[in-house]
């Protein structure tokens, strides 16, 4: 299993590709998210302001790889629930 510490700064930006990034928790510290890979979004300063901001449903809708790196890292869409979901979250 690949690891990764928390503070990358080898990781590119999904949004973006800029290096330096810092890693969002899709599923909050705060509702008792993970620390685990899948939890841990890279973007930059900038782009983690905009999932922020905008929502990570939007967020996947603008850059589409964002929800390609989601799906790889076994996150699902519900749509019923209209938002992401992952077994171990
Ligand atoms: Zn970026
Ligand atoms: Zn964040």
């Amino acid at each position: 299993m690949k690891t990764q510490s928390f503070w990358s700064d080898e990781g590119c930006c999904l949004a973006c590709g800029r290096s330096g990034v810092a890693l969002h928790h899709l599923k909050s510290r705060g509702s008792g998210g993970s620390n685990l890979e899948h939890n841990l979004m890279p973007v930059c300063w900038g782009h983690h302001t905009e999932v922020h901001t905008i929502g990570l449903q939007q967020f996947s809708i603008k850059y589409p790889q964002v929800e390609d790196w989601l799906f790889k890292n076994g996150w699902e869409y519900d749509p019923y629930l209209e938002k992401w979901t992952h077994e171990l979250e």
